[in-house]
This record gives C-alpha cells, structure tokens and sequence, in this order.
C-alpha cells in the first residue's frame, strides 16, 4: 500500500503509536468510503441525511455517491488528487463528500465564502485540480468566480458544479455516472478502495493560523474516522440518533461531529443552514435528538421557536464561547442536558463527559475525547507545566492531533514541543472536581480573531491592508460582538486624510479578499502604542476598543 509520493510533505504518526492505536481498536483498517459502506450496508433503510430538500437512506446516499465516484474516475482523475470543496450545507454536498472520497481523491475544506486570495493560494498549496462549487449561492455567481480561477490556476482542470443549470460551466456533480447501472459503479469504487491504504491523507482542513500564510492540516482516514467514531460515542449515538447541524458543514467540526459522527453509527444528518427561520423547523418535524451550536445560535435557545424542538431534543452540545448561564438554565428548564464542546481542524477535542457535575458542564469544556489523549498546559514559550487552575498554554498529541501541517517543515519545527505536543495557541486552565480533571478556555496566545467561528488571521489582513499605498502601520484586533463573539477592528497609520470604509473595502476586494476578513471598524491613530520590546502594543489596543465598544453600548441602553 501506499500509493502517494508526497515526499515528506506529510509527518506520518511515529509506528508504534500506530500499533498501539490499532491494537487498542481505536484506528480502523479501512479507508472512510469502506468504512461508511459497512454502516451503510447494515443500516441500508435507515435516514442517512436529511435536509429541507428531502432525504436520502443510507442505500440511496452509497448509491448516489458511487455514481458520482466513477463519474470522477471516467473524467481522469486519479486517486489522490485534490478537489477543493466550496459549497454550502445542500444534500448534494453530502453526495459530492462521499463521491470524492469514493473516487480516492482528497476534498480540501475551504469556504463558500473563500474568494480569489484565498482559493488562489490554497489551490496552489495543495496542487489542487479540481473545484467543486455549488450554484446559485445569494449574491455571489460561485461558478463563474470558478471558471476565472481556472483561469488564473491552469492546474485546476477539472471545474465541477453541484446544483447548476445544465447550460452552465463546469461538470454536474448531478450527470456523473449516470450512464453507469449501480453494480458497475461499485464496482469501480471497489477497485479504487482497494488500493487505499488508511494511514494515508483523506482530507485537508485549514487552520485558523498562527502565521500569515494559512496552514494546511491533513487528516489521515484512520485517524479522522476515529475522531468522529469517539465523537459519538461520547454521546453515547446509535442508529436512532438524529443529529441536527447548522454550521458550515465542511468546516472541520461540520465533518467530525455533523457528517461522520452519526454516520459512524448508523445515526442521521439533519444538515440545516445557519438560517434560524428555516434551521428550527426543519430540525422539529425531523425529530432531532441532538444538536451542536456555536456561539452565534446561543440566543436562539431563549427564543419561543425553540420549545417546538423540547419533545424530542436530549442533548444540545455548545461550542465557541463561555456559555451564559441563562442559556444553560433555560436548557435545564427544558429538560434537556446540555455539555461544551472545545474542538479544533487540527484535531484535539475536549468535550464535557455525560456525567460532569453541573458546575463543570456550565464552566468548563470538560476533558479530552479520547483515553488516549495526552495534554499539558505550559507556561507560554516554555516547556514548564503549570500548576492545576493557573493559566497556560494548551498543548496536545493523542490518536487524532495532527504531527505535522502539510509542507511546512519550518513552521512545524515551532508548532510542537520537544516531545510532540501540538502548540495549540490557547490558553487555558484545569479546574479539578474530585480526581476529575476538566479544562476551562482562558484565552489565546495566537493573534485570530474569532468571528462566530470563522478565524480571521490578523496578521493575514494587516499585510493585505499595507498594500494600500497610504497605510503606514496596521494592526487588526478583536473587538466583543453580541452576536458573534469577536468581529475585527483595525487600528491605522496613515498618510493625509483618513481612508473612508468603503475605501478599505474597494481595496481587499481589489485582492480578492474574503469579505468575512474585512475590518469591521476602523480607528485611525497618530501612533502604534509599542511595548517594551517595540512591537504593536496590541494587548493595549485590544483591551481600548473592547472598553470603548462597552461605553457606547452603555450609552445606547
Ligand atoms: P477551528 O480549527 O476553526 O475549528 O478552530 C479551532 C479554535 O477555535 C481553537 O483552537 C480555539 O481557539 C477555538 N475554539 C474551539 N472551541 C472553542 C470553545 N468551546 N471555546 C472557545 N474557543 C474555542
């Protein structure tokens, strides 16, 4: 086995963390499409996926997959090959998933919302040839953006469309393998399968970042399965688990805990949007039973729409931010139990065990997902542990944390300590209840902006904003936001006049930057406060617009 060359560019786990993996039946043999074929066999009826267009079983979603996997094979593409995702949460996203995965090529997770600075480069990273994009998206033609990539990356050669009219550009992920009857298209994806070998790379997320240049995290089949196989369990998820998803479906926690964490045990998908008007509903008539929200659907708990769900929902999992208590009290007025989830591309998750105590579950994201999971929490920049409930940095390695990002052998050098923990950038405590050891999230080292869940790398925007000829200095900082946690503020050095808004936003669109990296205020200053070290004091200027955001919501109320 072992049909990749990738020349280094992947660090494979040591060997004999492998055995004990497998040994401790907790990495698979198979790689994910042979894995979701066994539950999809044996639960064949069952409701694999359900969404506002309809739903398909597990024997329709295998068959419709395998078509699109030999549809992929008759177009040339070979095991391998990356395929960049940039679609919304639509059933054929699902299908496309599976396809793909079914064809041995590699899905690459970036964003519908990703524009020419981000695909460009991250097509370029992976050595991508295909895009997938789904048409008809609101207020952006993602398939004509597509068909300019191409354009500019000829390396990019296959264009593929889910939803499109037939007359539009590109391949219809809908048309492919239509000619071929069900067996013949199995038995194509039987061959490709056979020659995957389950150590090697599945897909590629992208990290939130530490750096300016974004991070490529591969996730190996084994291990990403496994993730999911855990993540479920936790929950302790069976076939009759309906699991409701909101958040962009092929976002690492999209994969892990929407799409593979039921179908690893026979449950459904009900993949919603993040629209609440239509999310809530849906979620109700399907009969969900479980159900993960980010930061930005926290309110939607204390809205009426939400008791339509108290009959069937057991478990609501919350993850982003500290959860507000009359949030959790309403849960618990609804007789449902709700925990925390703490999760990250690069793999670690903490998530709060069924039975936390109650302080632990409202206070704390609880503990890793596996027994096999190792962590400390270090003084930054060091190596040195410190005490249980003082603060430190994060850092981790177990059965499904990342030993290396993709081709970057420098930065990785950084990115680990001496034995092998990933760095994660956020900081973090213990709180101990009894023997038990809990983590509660602190804060981060890393410079990101979280905005309801999608980083923005300040640094990435601060190198994008001085391209502007009139920009001096740039620093790009997180202010509170109500409803989605943090959005991004600029602090800026100028020459002259002030740029308007609508000038820094010709100016990142002229580059083709992802508008949800946009700076969403900017403050034009004389001078970067600097520390003693003489670098942008941004702790200072952080902690000046979160005081200034407070005055001015003061002054409103
Ligand atoms: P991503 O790789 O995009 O899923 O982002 C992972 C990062 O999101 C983590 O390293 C944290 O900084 C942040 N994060 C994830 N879960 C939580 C949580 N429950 N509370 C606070 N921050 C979180």
């Amino acid at each position: 086995m072992g049909s990749i060359d990738w020349s280094g560019r992947v660090v494979p786990f040591p060997q004999e963390l492998v055995s004990t993996y497998r040994t401790e039946g907790l990495w698979g043999t198979l790689p994910i499409a042979a894995e979701f074929r066994a539950v999809a066999e044996k639960y064949a009826e069952r409701d694999a996926v359900i969404t506002s267009e309809g739903r398909l079983s597990y024997a329709e979603l295998d068959e419709r997959a395998d078509r699109v996997a030999a549809g992929l094979v008759e177009l040339g593409l070979d095991p391998g090959d990356r395929v960049l995702f940039q679609v919304t949460n639509r059933m054929l996203t699902v299908v496309a998933w599976y396809g793909v995965l079914k064809a041995g090529l590699i899905p690459v997770c970036t964003l519908a919302v990703h524009r020419a600075h981000e695909i460009g480069t991250i097509a370029e990273r992976t050595g991508a040839v295909a895009h997938v994009v789904e048409a008809g998206t609101r207020g952006f033609d993602l398939v004509a953006f597509a068909v300019e990539q191409q354009a500019e990356h000829p390396g990019l050669r296959h264009l593929l469309t889910i939803d499109a009219d037939p007359d539009q550009p590109g391949t219809r992920i809908e048309d492919l393998g239509r000619n071929l009857d069900a067996p013949a298209a199995r038995q194509v994806v039987d061959a490709v399968q056979a020659g995957i070998d389950p150590d090697e790379v599945a897909a590629f997320q992208l990290s939130g970042g530490t750096t300016g240049v974004p991070k490529v995290i591969p996730r190996l089949h084994a291990e990403y399965w496994y993730n999911a196989r855990a993540y479920a369990a936790a929950w302790g998820w069976d076939e009759n688990t309906r699991n409701g998803h909101l958040i962009p479906l092929i976002h690492n926690a999209g994969i892990v805990c929407g799409l593979h964490g039921p179908h690893s045990v026979g449950g459904t998908l009900i993949l919603a949007t993040p629209d609440l008007s239509e999310a809530l509903p849906l979620l109700a008539v399907s009969g969900v039973t479980d159900v993960l929200l980010g930061h930005g659907h926290y309110n939607a708990i204390r809205s009426t729409e939400f008791d339509a769900l108290a009959s069937t929902l057991r478990t609501v999992v919350l993850s982003g931010a500290k959860v507000p208590l009359p949030i959790f009290e309403r849960l618990e007025g609804l007789g449902i139990w709700s925990g925390q989830l703490f999760g990250m591309g690069e793999g670690f998750f903490a998530v709060t065990p069924l039975d936390a105590p109650r302080e632990a579950r409202l206070t704390t994201v609880g503990s890793g997902l596996s027994p096999a999971d190792s962590f400390a929490v270090l003084e930054p920049g060091s190596e040195v542990e410190v005490p249980d409930g003082d603060v430190g940095e994060l850092c981790c390695a177990g059965p499904y944390t990342l030993r290396g990002y993709f081709d970057a052998a420098e930065h990785n050098l950084g990115a680990f300590t001496s034995t092998g923990l990933y760095r994660t950038g956020d900081l973090v405590s213990v709180q101990t209840y009894g023997d038990r050891r809990f983590l509660s999230v602190e804060g981060r080292l890393k410079d990101v902006i979280n905005r309801g869940g999608e980083k923005i790398n300040a640094e990435e925007v601060e190198v994008l904003l001085l391209r502007h000829p009139d920009i001096i200095s740039a620093a790009v900082v997180a202010m509170p936001d109500e409803r989605l946690g943090e959005r991004s503020c600029a602090y800026l050095v100028g020459h002259g006049e002030p740029l308007t808004m609508a000038d820094i936003q010709n100016h990142l669109d002229g580059l083709g930057v992802a508008k949800f990296k946009w700076p969403e205020r900017l403050e034009w200053i004389e001078e970067m406060p600097k520390t003693a070290v003489g670098k942008i004091d941004k702790k200072r200027l952080h902690a000046q617009i979160a005081a200034q955001v407070q005055d001015e919501r003061r002054s409103l109320a």
